[in-house]
């Protein structure tokens, strides 16, 4: 049986939190703190360290040491694979707990993040699985009398940073794997949602974990974020952010060609053929825009519908945004919660102006709910653009927030040729009955996941990852473990024989 180690959090008093270093709990170097705020009341829940890049370099070195002369290095597959499994069994008594800290912090409703709390073991079992079935190969010569052989070792120290909208799932993409491979982690949870990532940490030593495998260190992106991606200690970085960061991130890893994979933003195209089941369509435009208030990478944010069912399809759309029901993220009846951040709050309204002045048609939403139906929480309504054009800036920009762009096409030219006119590549929904036209598309569209007929489906089980300005790199599946291995190649001379020096091989 595994404990029950994570309380939900106190009313009316905010739980002060430390950083994990080394298997200790620690407050930053300066003793600095800050508030973390609840978007459904506004009001301070948790006080965060504020981490400085000393705090980075001691997490590194406590990593760097892990592999390098602790316990961790010297574990086989097989052992990393045991303590993953207790610790997924640990994670998954937990999961209620953790929860409830995540939608404390982010306003993400509950029912989602209870899903994907409950999700995260089957990251640790399936990456467990793979652990013991890392190997090289031996390779037969071109050359005579010699034995060429490859290992996979793990890349190094991993320095995971992770934004606030989904930090637990978004951690165990790289958690996982990389654990699997044997590499210990420093993680930069994003400075709003830092809670859920260092109530995990408490499961590490109670899994059993060596000190150093997992270490945590929380602060804001310019300081602390910057110093991982900086530091020559750290072999790999695994990212998920927005693109601006993320490009900053590519160039601050260039100055020591340290690894990177990059999980960025995205303006998915959804789109509906004329002879699409319109019920599904409804169900899955809904989930694609205002599942999670639109904050997901992933967001169907551009509806290409096809002219001749676009009215039809509109009105469906708009009288569901104005049924969906908004308040406390806690509520199980609740099906809209707050927007996580103030800023992202001001982003949003700003878009909805935006849209406005270029002419696209407010269909529904484009305002904040009154105080008097949801409080003070950071609501925005569920909000439908008609008569959007691909040049428009809410066409074009990520704005991750429940706003709808709804442009119309001609033919599946037309379509394939607006779709794939955009800076980015994540993800594209596909709404049809004809199989032929269904796989023609998902072939046409530089995207790095195709739903057809379904929406927002992810696993552990199949890759995950960005085209263009989306990304680099892919998260989940076996192919994710490449993310987190090195290979190297042996050469063994058998022939006992001395060579031309001056010759090559
Ligand atoms: P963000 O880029 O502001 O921050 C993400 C993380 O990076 C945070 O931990 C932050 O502190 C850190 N950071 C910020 N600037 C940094 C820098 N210069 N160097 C190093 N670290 C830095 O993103 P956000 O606002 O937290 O999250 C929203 C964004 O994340 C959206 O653009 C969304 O599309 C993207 N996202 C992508 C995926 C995906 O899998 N592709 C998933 C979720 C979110």
């Amino acid at each position: 049986m595994s404990s029950t180690i994570i309380e939900p959090p106190e009313a009316n008093r905010p739980r002060e939190y430390s950083m994990l270093i080394d298997g200790e709990w620690l407050e930053a170097a300066d003793g600095a703190r800050y508030d973390s705020i609840n978007p459904y009341t506004g009001k301070v829940w948790a006080r965060i360290p504020a981490g400085r890049p000393a705090d980075v370099e001691r997490a590194v070195r406590a990593a760097r040491n892990a592999l390098d002369h602790g316990d961790w290095g010297r574990l086989n597959g097989v052992e990393r694979a045991a303590l993953m499994r207790r610790l997924a069994a640990l994670v998954e008594a937990n999961a209620p707990a953790l929860a409830t800290v995540e939608t404390t912090d982010n306003g993400k409703l509950l029912r989602e993040t209870r899903f994907q709390a409950e999700a995260l073991a089957g990251w640790l079992h399936y990456y467990a699985g793979l652990a013991d079935k890392i190997h090289g190969r031996t390779i037969p010569s071109d050359k005579p009398g010699f034995l060429v052989y490859t290992r996979r070792e793990p890349v190094g120290v991993v320095g995971a940073i992770t934004p606030w909208n989904s930090p637990l799932l978004l951690l165990m993409w790289k958690l996982a794997p990389a654990l699997a491979a044997g590499c210990p982690l420093v993680v930069k949870p994003a400075d709003q949602t830092s809670a859920s990532t260092l109530e995990l940490g408490r499961l590490f030593a109670e899994a059993g974990f060596p000190p150093g495998v997992f270490n945590v260190v929380t602060g804001v992106g310019a300081e602390c974020g910057k110093a991982l991606v900086r530091s020559p200690g750290v072999d790999k970085i695994a990212f998920t952010g927005s693109t601006a960061a993320g490009i900053d991130v590519m160039k601050g890893a260039a100055d020591n060609l340290t690894q990177v994979s990059l999980e960025l933003g995205g303006k998915s195209p959804n789109i509906v053929f004329a002879d699409a089941d319109l019920d599904a369509v409804q169900n899955g435009v809904i989930a694609g825009i205002f599942a999670a208030g639109g904050q997901t990478c992933i967001a169907g944010s551009r509806l290409f519908v096809h002219e001749s069912v676009a009215d039809a399809l509109v009105e469906r759309l708009v009288e569901r945004a104005r049924s969906i029901v908004i308040g406390d993220p806690m509520a199980a009846v609740t099906e809209m919660g707050p927007v996580a951040l103030t800023s992202q709050l001001d982003s949003i309204l700003g878009y909805i102006e935006t849209g406005r002045r270029e002419g696209a048609t407010l269909a529904t939403g484009g305002a904040r709910p009154s105080p008097r139906e949801v409080g003070d929480g950071y609501f925005v309504q569920p909000t439908i653009f008609t008569g959007v054009r691909n040049d428009m800036r809410i066409a074009r920009e990520e704005i991750f927030g429940p706003v709808l762009s709804v442009l119309t096409f001609k033919d599946e030219d037309d379509v394939i040729a607006q779709a794939n006119d955009s800076d980015f590549g994540l993800a594209a929904g596909i709404w049809t009955n004809d199989v032929r036209r269904a796989h023609r598309v998902a072939d046409a569209l530089r995207v790095g996941t195709v739903w057809v007929n379904t929406y927002r489906a992810v696993s552990f089980t199949s890759p995950f990852g960005g085209y263009k300005m989306s990304g680099l790199g892919r998260e989940n599946g076996v192919d994710a473990l490449d993310e987190y291995l090195e290979t190297k190649t042996v050469w063994v001379e058998l022939a006992g024989q001395s060579r031309d020096p001056f010759r090559m091989g």
